[in-house]
């Protein structure tokens, strides 16, 4: 007898919510039921009095998000009859992709930008045997090329755009109401497409409504797709607070953006394709967007891995840049709960880390005096 029921995805675990039936083959590799960890050591050296939570979703099995969406996405591809399916990517899409492709046995197109994604995940769509067309362009020029192309070519797409996405992205709203026991005061992400903040404000909304389907605007977005069916029902609903790289930042510029530039690479995104839906969350929320420098960043990339233990990848260091500098401006105030994304894992962006590690790789003999004298001198760090 095993002392707790094997757990097997976030589709069977919330198989009542989502645009599942009992035949559905279910295409999973165990995402979701992250952890959700509560900073320990931040908060004190900023002096503050506020709970601040990191949802940590680079310990997915692709080691971001978006294996919550790719399991719903390829699932219903799969039930559909789809063979092949086609994302444009700044990395992480394509290795999720990639991943359930070959979980399900079919075939996986993956558009990324020439040059401009990280080692780890451009590793992952290679060794998943996914077809990878690198494109001379950005994300947006690819995104556009993957719509036009599956006009032509037998293809499901499987970014964002694809509904079911958002449905298995929702379900982090979920797990973390259900380890609260309620809704933070404030929820932060880093956007890029931000298909995610929307994707947490369904889950946010299905939840804390007694009722049920379709109970704002932004969760009229599911296309029909909720299937809230009761549980527990939490009254409150957070702020929801978008954070972007301010040289890829339309949602500050209040218009798109056409040539993006940052470090965080998962969110160069200058065109998001989820530009309304995310202005509705902001709306209904009452939250707000704001913009973080690539130095803000890295600073906070490597506050987390240096104080806590946490290693995340550059872009979703940029929900924790940004609510830092929200809760000591007072714009959070104290006695707030607040819950940050870490979207990726740092392992991801090996060469980002490497660069700005401040942390000191010393060269000694290979004797006793010269290990020993490494460490005296370095026993204060
Ligand atoms: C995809 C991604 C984002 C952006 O999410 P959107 O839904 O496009 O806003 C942020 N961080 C990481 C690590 C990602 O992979």
């Amino acid at each position: 007898m095993p002392f707790r029921p094997r757990y097997t995805g976030l589709i069977d675990r919330y198989r009542d919510r989502l645009p599942v039936n009992d035949d559905t083959r279910l295409i999973s590799l165990g995402e979701g039921n992250t952890p959700l960890l509560k900073l320990n050591n931040i908060p004190k050296l900023i002096g503050k009095d506020v709970d601040i939570y990191v949802k940590y979703e680079g310990l997915n099995p692709t080691g971001s998000f978006k294996d919550r969406g790719m399991t719903m996405a390829v699932t219903k591809a799969v039930e559909e009859g789809s063979k092949a399916i086609i994302c444009a990517s700044t990395g992480n899409t394509s290795a999720a992709a990639a991943a359930y492709a070959a979980r399900a046995g079919i075939t996986a197109f993956v558009i990324i930008p020439d040059g401009k994604i990280a080692q780890g995940k451009l590793a992952q769509a290679m060794m998943h045997n996914a077809v990878v067309i690198q494109i001379k362009g950005n994300f947006d020029e690819g995104m556009q090329l993957v719509k036009d192309v599956a006009e032509h070519a037998p293809v499901t797409i499987v970014n964002s755009i694809n509904p079911y996405r958002l449905q298995g992205q929702k379900t982090a709203a979920f797990e973390i109401i259900e380890e609260l026991g309620r809704a933070p005061d404030y929820h932060c992400l880093p956007v890029g497409n931000a298909g995610n903040i929307t994707a947490h404000w369904i889950g946010y909304c299905e939840y804390s409504s007694a009722s049920g389907d379709h109970v704002t605007e932004a969760c009229a977005y599911c296309h029909g797709n909720c299937k809230y069916a009761g549980g527990a029902i939490v009254g409150n609903r957070p702020k929801m607070v978008g954070y972007q790289a301010n040289g890829s930042a339309p949602f500050m510029r209040g218009a798109m953006v056409d040539d993006p530039e940052t470090v965080a690479t998962a969110i160069r995104i200058g065109h998001p394709q989820s530009w309304d839906m995310a202005w509705k969350v902001k709306e209904e929320s009452q939250g707000w967007f704001d913009e973080c420098s690539d130095e803000e960043i890295l600073a906070a990339q490597k506050l987390l891995a240096e104080k806590e233990g946490i290693f995340c990848e550059p872009a979703s260091a940029t929900s924790v840049a940004g609510a830092l500098r929200d809760i000591q401006s007072g714009k959070i105030p104290e006695g707030s709960t607040v819950v940050c994304t870490l979207t990726g894992h740092g392992l991801k962006d090996p060469d980002i880390a490497i660069k700005q590690s401040s942390s000191p790789v010393i060269t000694v003999d290979a004797t006793l005096d010269s290990v020993r004298d490494a460490i005296i001198n370095n026993l204060a760090r």
